[in-house]
């Protein structure tokens, strides 16, 4: 297990949000979690997996952090079946399915996300979910610190949401995923046309975390903002996007707070305008 004092946490979070917590854990194994949870049993602790889809509402966090990324991302293919650790970058999960001629994975070439974050989310893209391709996992569950196992129907997946994302006291440590055989030519097609047409939509100058609200049905968040004439509006250094509505960018060292207070005002005005109540898709923390 690897321990850091007083983390910078600006490069694990997407926003690029200046934060600092007091300690930050790095699990290399399995072990390394439940030792933690053991060890240090009663300090309160946040997860991160690739930070992504998080706002650091705090400047300075007493919690520890347990940081899932690379120092826990061993993998394995067995014929069409990927195993591999909560901690891999689903980017390289694409390549790896792509290198083994595996199709399925291709939207996540170009969604920033650990595979645990990914399962917690149930994160997607172009009408595809990992969900589709979700066999079983392995986790934590922090009410007897033992290792379970979970399969597709107990994770209960739902829009951008799962059985996990419901219960915060259960870690993904594990996760197989089932692909279909493919053409390594038409797959790396596939990856580097989405590429191409989310990198025309979204903004790639200015740090974010993705689309901030979760759809409601029948309507698109980012034409519903941009109707209001909010393109452009901003609360502190935190900016409504002016490539793409439903994005918060970090334009000029916004804090969470300013993050925070921009979400709010445009739920006032998408609530009064349009009677509907924006559901925040990203984490606050
Ligand atoms: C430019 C950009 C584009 C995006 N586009 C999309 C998109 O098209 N579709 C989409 O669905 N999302 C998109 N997102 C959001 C983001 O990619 C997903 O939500 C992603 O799955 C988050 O993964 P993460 O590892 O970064 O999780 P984090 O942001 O680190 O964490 C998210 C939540 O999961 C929890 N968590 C993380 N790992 C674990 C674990 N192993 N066990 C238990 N809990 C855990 C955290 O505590 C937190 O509550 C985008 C983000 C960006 C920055």
């Amino acid at each position: 297990m690897i321990l850091k004092e007083n983390q910078d946490l600006t490069l694990y979070n997407n926003y690029r949000i200046e934060a600092f917590c007091k300690r930050a854990f790095l699990p290399q194994n399995e072990d390394d979690f439940i030792e933690l949870y053991t060890v240090h049993r009663d300090s309160k602790k946040i997860i991160l997996g690739g930070g992504y889809n998080v706002i650091l509402s705090k400047k300075y966090y007493e919690e520890d952090f347990l940081l899932i990324g690379e120092t826990f991302a061993q993998y394995k293919v067995t014929g069409n079946v990927i195993e591999a650790e909560a901690g891999i970058e689903m980017k390289k999960m694409s390549e790896l399915a792509l290198a083994h001629n595996l199709s399925g994975l291709e939207v996540f070439y170009d969604i920033p996300s650990s595979l645990g974050g990914a399962i917690v989310m149930n994160a997607g893209a172009s009408g595809s979910e990992i969900k589709d391709h979700f066999l079983r996992a392995r986790y934590l569950d922090l009410d007897d610190l033992k290792v379970k196992e979970i399969t597709k129907d107990e994770a209960n997946f739902e829009y951008r949401n799962s059985f996990f994302q419901k219960n915060t006291n259960k870690i993904v440590l594990k996760v197989w995923l089932e692909l279909i055989s493919g053409d390594p030519v038409l797959i790396r097609e596939k990856m580097d046309d989405i590429k191409t047409s989310r990198w025309a939509k979204q903004p790639k100058d200015y740090p974010n975390a993705g689309s901030v609200f979760k759809r409601p049905e029948g309507h698109y968040v980012g034409t519903m903002i941009e109707k209001l004439g909010l393109k452009g509006f901003s609360v502190g250094g935190a900016q409504v996007s002016t490539k793409h509505a439903g994005f918060i960018v970090n334009y000029n060292n916004a804090t969470g707070e300013d993050v925070l207070n921009l979400i709010k005002e445009i739920q006032e005005k998408v609530y009064q305008e349009y009677n509907i109540n924006l559901e925040v898709e990203q984490r606050i923390i």
